[in-house]
């Protein structure tokens, strides 16, 4: 099986705004999504809730991928690294 991907010159960031997310430090509050994929980085996923939480889920294209979540304290949630194979 044959799967083609669309390749659209990369770089191109999209951002998505929300309204009700629970944050880290566990407030319902809106914040703006980041999206974008290029060479570097497969998938980029990072979340910034208007509180200063944030969310950041990347993955790489060898396989590992990044899980960050920073409270608005400024204090490390999490901060994992998944070397993958
Ligand atoms: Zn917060």
């Amino acid at each position: 099986m044959l799967m083609l991907g669309a390749k659209d010159g990369g770089g191109m960031t999209t951002k998505i705004r929300f309204d009700n997310e629970q944050a880290p430090c566990g407030r319902v509050i809106g914040g703006e999504r980041a999206r974008d994929r290029d060479d570097d980085c497969l998938l980029m996923d990072h979340v910034r809730y208007d509180c200063g939480c944030s969310r950041l889920h990347d993955e790489f294209h060898d396989g590992s991928m990044r899980l960050r979540v920073v409270h608005h304290s400024g204090k490390i949630i999490m901060d994992e690294l998944d070397a993958g194979e």
